[in-house]
């Protein structure tokens, strides 16, 4: 492994290799981070990790201030893993001279859930994967279906932008428990990781209750279940037609629950088909 500050010397590296495969993480590392990397090492030549917390995408300044940073022991885990390479950028090395928040027209499904609940986050998504996309031109970039609007996004970013390269989706891993894996996990103290739990309880839920109900009703008594849970406060629960959430791509007729939610203070969000 080794680490870079500055773009530049990461394209000298990589200009001549048959495959780049990007992963871009807000750092914080855990498993599921790790299998994005384990999955671009295995198809690519050349794999660059990418470890910025973006402040374009945080609509909230506390946040942004919160969000986990452990710089030290990310580096250490990708020590352990292979010869990769990690871009470890400041602001100015991402967005020299021009840190602003692109404005983009997506269309609907950047007005629904996460698009509703956090105004212009994905303008800030987009603008930070679209600078990296072009600085590095990777043959293959890895997401993970846990931002599962957030993949849909990209892909969409890649067929507007007509940018080469194949946005690799890749399955989410979780605790034992069944919690999504996130950065911001870590936050959460005991009892609240423990009423974390209902996250994947209540999606699971969702699925069972789909085979035999319909969407309303589905979602109806999801929605209730939520409520009673004491230090749970559901933002939003969803079950939608991925083909007609991403319109502008031709994705296939697919059928997924979203939840979100913040348990304390910590904001939660999964997805999972049904
Ligand atoms: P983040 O650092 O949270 O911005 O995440 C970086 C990338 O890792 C994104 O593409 C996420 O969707 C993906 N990711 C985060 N958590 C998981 C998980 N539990 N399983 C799989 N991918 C994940």
């Amino acid at each position: 492994m080794r680490a870079y500050s500055s773009h530049k010397d990461i394209i000298k590296l990589v200009n001549k290799v048959d495959s780049v495969g990007l992963v871009p993480t807000m750092g914080s590392l855990h498993e599921g981070h790790l299998s994005l990397i384990r999955k671009a090492i295995s198809e690519n030549e050349k794999v660059i990790v990418s470890i910025y917390v973006n402040p374009l995408q945080f609509n909230n300044v506390n946040d942004l201030k919160k969000y986990p940073r452990d710089i030290k022991n990310d580096l250490q885990r990708l020590e352990a893993i292979s010869d990769i390479i990690v871009y470890v950028p400041g602001d100015n090395d991402i967005y020299e001279k021009d840190k602003k928040k692109k404005k983009y027209n997506f269309g609907h499904f950047t007005k629904i859930m996460e698009g509703k609940v956090r105004p212009g986050h994905f303008d800030g998504v987009a603008t930070v994967v679209e600078k990296l996309l072009r600085m590095f031109n990777p043959s293959n970039a890895y997401f993970g279906e846990k931002d599962f609007q957030q993949l849909i996004l990209i892909k969409t970013l890649v067929k507007k932008q007509e940018l080469k390269v194949s946005i690799v989706g890749c399955e989410t891993i979780r605790e034992d428990d069944g919690l999504a894996m996130s950065s911001r996990n870590k936050l959460l103290n005991s009892s609240e990781r423990t009423i974390a739990g209902n996250v994947i309880r209540l999606l699971k839920k969702a699925k069972k209750l789909y085979k035999s109900s319909t969407k309303e009703e589905t979602k109806f008594n999801i929605i209730k279940d939520a409520l009673m849970i004491e230090n749970f406060n559901l933002e939003y629960f969803e079950i939608l037609d991925i083909s007609e959430l991403s319109g502008f791509l031709e994705e296939e007729k697919e059928i997924r629950a979203f939840i979100a939610c913040k348990v304390g203070k910590i904001r939660l969000i999964d997805n999972i088909k049904i």
